[in-house]
């Protein structure tokens, strides 16, 4: 066993993150008295939601009509059928309230002629239950949604007396013996001091792990930390295989281009200057659901009509747009595409590719944030003590595919709602268990085993090897070949993780130590992902199988569990068929929701 000197914490709840979802639980815990500590590994406003752009979709139908019906039904659609039908109701009744908090509490939305909040139409989100028109849903602050949200939730936190522990390293999980969750252990950069915080509520908001890939839109800090600490647990992943690749990459440089870009009239092109969305999609275009764009333009590279000396890329334009669109509308993808891309976006057309955006899968919940624990009697049975909300959790609201501006809502919702039964559960006054000090210890001695790791391969060659991999191997189209020489290739390179060589011995600020600490998280979510994705025989949202061209509800249209620990072995839960609100009582009719072809 390893001494390490460690200062222990209690606290009513724990919130691991910082970004939208880590932010509105923490606001919410503090707002109602509960004692919250905020641990994040980088400073809250520096998260990757800073960078969303495009906005959150409410149906406030500021623009024109719309119903939290639609919404709901819009989502239900984009997931493909597999996302829970009662958390996707609990998102779109609760999104007009969660956006109206968010305006209450100070977010600078854009706004219409009358003073109302500015929304824009966005991919995937229609009126009529799919039978009318685009809607303006995505509620924005031009194209700096997340920035403008970020900043604010991180002003009330402050404002509630939430406690904030920053660039804190959260390392594992602290389990008692009989699977309750009792809080974190982690590493102060800053000073190299190790702290224990024990909770009565653990709520992981540790965001996506979108690095796993080579070419990602998510920042480098997206390393699916709390996907990592739930695995090493002993408790499941959920619906790993979907993985979604946003149409618009900058080319080369995977720096994102909103969607909203498109919201605002731009439109693809391949290299005889076709508009060829209008073939694929005939009704939304290019507004059509984010997997199906993605795959059109995949497949015009492949049958040789990409754009650029080697036919790699597709054209974005914009260039028709009145100038004011760019000033007011979209004013940093007008200098991401100049500096990323070299590229007027106001005169020439923006180089663009599909890229890694976002994680549909992660660690299951129900739709209070609860993590699930499935069991043979029991597939919604709960994990005790352990919250997940954000990119990081699988409620499953986004099932096989999200929609644009369904995540930022999604962060708020959640959020808001752990927070609400946080409030419902627990008991502040009741004595504190102690932590179990063999949990601890196991946390210890794996920190202390990588700090002196002396193996022979350094840790960012291990982790190329692993983006590679996952980017040649699970990319926007798998077959059955490359699926199973995907699991042999990260079988292999993960089981490098224990000849791993990190060369930095200290305590502080050891960023060759937090990056391998981080690569042990990113290697179970990517096992995860490419074993789920070939186990998966059917195509359905963003998981193509080429061999497997359809989707099969009779067989498939259940949650895949990964538990990664060693190996990865899998399980399937039901899939929540069932609203929640009856029709009589104002809820959605059941035959709306009913699987069918997904057209566009
Ligand atoms: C470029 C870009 C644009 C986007 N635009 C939109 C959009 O317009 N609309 C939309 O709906 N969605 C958008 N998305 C998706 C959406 O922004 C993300 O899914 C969402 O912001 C994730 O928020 P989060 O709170 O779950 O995590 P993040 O914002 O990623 O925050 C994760 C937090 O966890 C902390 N953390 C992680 N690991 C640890 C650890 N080990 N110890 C301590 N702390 C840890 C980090 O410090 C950070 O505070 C976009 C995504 C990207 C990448």
């Amino acid at each position: 066993m390893t001494a390490y000197p460690y200062q222990t914490h209690d606290y009513d709840v724990v919130v691991v993150g910082a970004g939208g979802a880590g932010l509105r639980a923490t606001l919410g815990m503090a707002e109602q008295g509960l004692r919250t500590a905020c641990v994040t590994k980088v400073f809250p406003t520096r998260s990757h939601t800073v960078a969303a752009q495009g906005g959150i979709a409410a149906s406030l139908g500021n623009m024109g009509p719309d119903h939290w019906q639609w919404h709901m039904y819009d989502t239900v659609k984009g997931s493909d059928w597999l996302g829970d039908v009662d958390a996707m109701e609990y998102l779109a009744r609760e999104a007009p309230k969660a956006v109206y908090e968010l305006e209450h509490y100070g977010v600078p939305f854009s706004r219409t002629e009358d003073g109302r909040i500015y929304q824009r139409p966005f991919g995937g989100h229609t009126t009529e239950f799919g039978e009318g028109k685009a809607v303006q849903r995505t509620c924005a602050a031009a194209d700096r949604t997340g920035h403008a949200i970020l900043h604010t939730l991180y002003g009330q936190s402050l404002k509630q007396k939430a406690k904030f522990f920053v660039e804190y390293f959260a390392i594992d999980l602290i389990m008692s013996e009989d699977g309750v969750c009792q809080g974190v252990l982690a590493w102060r950069l800053e000073d190299g001091t190790l702290h224990l915080f024990n909770a009565r509520m653990t709520v992981l908001a540790t965001g996506g792990y979108g690095r796993a890939y080579f070419s990602a839109t998510s920042a480098h800090t997206c390393t699916g930390d709390g996907g990592g600490m739930v695995a090493r647990a002993g408790l499941p992943l959920q619906d790993m295989e979907f993985v979604q690749f946003h149409p618009t990459g900058i080319f080369g440089a995977g720096v994102l281009i909103t969607e909203g870009a498109r919201g605002e009239g731009g439109y693809l092109t391949n290299a005889n200057g076709e508009r060829f969305m209008e073939r694929y999609a005939p009704t939304y275009k290019d507004l059509a659901s984010r997997d199906v764009v993605s795959r059109c333009m995949t497949l015009e590279i492949r049958e040789g009509r990409g754009v650029g000396p080697n036919g790699d890329h597709i054209h974005l334009h914009l260039n028709h747009l009145p100038p004011e669109v760019f000033v007011e509308k979209l004013p940093g993808i007008t200098e991401s595409a100049r500096i990323f891309a070299g590229v007027d976006a106001r005169k020439d057309p923006i180089p663009v590719l599909p890229t890694v955006h976002y994680n549909m899968g992660g660690i299951p919940t129900n739709y209070w944030g609860e993590v699930l624990n499935p069991t043979a009697d029991n597939p919604d049975a709960i994990a005790p003590g352990l919250m997940a909300v954000g990119e990081a959790g699988c409620a499953s609201v986004h099932g096989a595919n999200r929609l644009g501006s369904n995540s930022l809502i999604d962060l708020v919702v959640f959020g808001r709602a752990a927070a609400i039964r946080a409030g419902e559960i627990l008991d502040p006054t009741e004595a504190m268990a102690a932590p179990n000090q063999a949990s601890v210890d196991k946390a210890l001695d794996r920190f202390d085993g990588l700090r002196h790791a002396r193996g022979g391969v350094p840790t960012a060659e291990l982790r190329l090897e692993m983006q590679k991999t996952m980017q040649e191997d699970a990319a926007v189209f798998r077959t059955e070949e490359t699926l199973a020489q995907g699991v042999r290739r990260m079988t292999d390179v993960a089981a490098k993780l224990d000849d791993v060589k990190v060369t930095d011995r200290s305590m502080i600020w050891n960023s060759d130590l937090m990056e391998t600490l981080e690569l042990t998280n990113l290697m179970p979510n990517a096992l995860a992902t490419i074993v789920s994705a070939a186990a998966r025989k059917e195509s359905r949202g963003a998981h193509a199988h080429e061999d497997y061209p359809d989707r099969d509800d009779a067989n498939w249209r259940v949650h895949t569990l990964a538990w990664v620990n060693g190996g990865v072995s899998l399980g399937y839960r039901p899939v929540h068929t069932n609203p929640m609100l009856g029709h009589n009582a104002g809820g959605i009719d059941p035959a709306r929701i009913a699987p069918k072809a997904r057209v566009y």
